[in-house]
């Protein structure tokens, strides 16, 4: 499944491009929750592995021309016990061609923002060449990543240092084109982003504003529907109280002023709302991108 569906909201218009699927250990997505709870809302597979999208976002912007994508996937630079491990499936999607389902070429894309430079959220940047050489995907592209992220992902602890490929970082680094940016960075008018640093230090969540109507990237302070429940946090996650107090925050808002919360690794959920139930945060609608109203 491609998808070509898009919305406009204020000056930008929105499409949602899915850059393939892969699975995760659903333990460890769901961290001190029980599976006997998780299973029911996500079911794994005979490996205990849940499904897992990589869905980015493109955003070409009316006033500024710019195309701004967000996130890139995990790319196809992976050998076959890693591509095993993770279940990689290119079949049900891939990047370009979900970018040329919505008629841009890699050369068209100006701008990458980076949530994070963990390997499923940038390893589509760049791919192998048939001589074996790394070479980039947007080649005109400028990379923006959060400032205190780029310093984590280059001097990783040892915890994080599995998720940080240095044939990702390393081209990044020398295209001469990185750009560094501070927290709750503002790219344009209606363009911004909200920083936060549980999940690791200095995630950027996108965030497109128009008037009253909001959407927020959600990458990995809220991975899937299932990850709306306060405690339903990732075991992946640096510094889990801090995401618990970040969530609570971010889900007020969201639930009181009806924002839409993109999913980025939801198999089954692209765009959600949050709202309570006995006082406790739930998703309260799924809606496709071209339903936002
Ligand atoms: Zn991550």
């Amino acid at each position: 499944m491609t998808t070509s569906k898009s919305v406009t909201i204020g000056n930008f218009e929105l499409f949602a491009v899915e850059a393939g699927r892969f699975l995760l250990d659903g333990g460890a997505m769901f961290g001190v929750v029980p599976k006997t709870l998780w299973s029911r809302q996500i079911p794994s597979d005979d490996k205990n592995r849940i499904p897992m999208a990589m869905r980015s976002l493109l955003i070409k912007s009316k006033k500024t021309g710019k195309i701004y994508l967000v996130d890139t996937g995990s790319g196809d630079k992976f050998n076959e016990k890693m591509a095993g491990i993770y279940g990689l499936n290119y079949d049900h999607s891939n990047l370009l061609d979900s970018l040329s389902n919505v008629g841009i070429s890699p050369d068209d894309v100006t701008d990458i923002i980076f949530s994070h430079l963990h390997f499923d959220h940038c390893g589509g940047t760049t791919t192998y060449d048939d001589d074996g050489n790394l070479k980039e995907v947007f080649p005109n592209a400028v990379y923006h990543v959060n400032q205190q992220h780029w310093e984590t992902a280059t001097n990783p602890n040892a915890r994080e240092k599995a998720s940080f490929f240095a044939e990702n970082l390393d081209p990044i680094e020398k295209s001469g084109r990185l750009n560094l940016v501070g927290d709750n960075h503002e790219f344009e008018t209606g363009l911004d982003t909200i920083s936060v640093n549980g999940h690791t230090v200095g995630q950027q969540l996108p965030t497109i504003t128009s008037g009253q109507t909001k959407l927020i990237f959600a990458a990995d302070l809220i991975p899937t529907f299932a990850h709306v429940p306060l405690p339903w946090i990732m075991g992946y996650d640096m510094y889990p109280v801090q995401t618990l107090a970040e969530k609570e925050e971010f889900l007020n808002q969201a639930a009181e002023n009806g924002w839409y919360l993109f999913m980025e690794h939801d198999a089954s959920h692209e765009i959600i709302t949050v709202g309570r139930e006995k006082g406790k945060f739930m998703m309260k609608n799924s809606l496709s991108l071209n339903q936002i109203s």
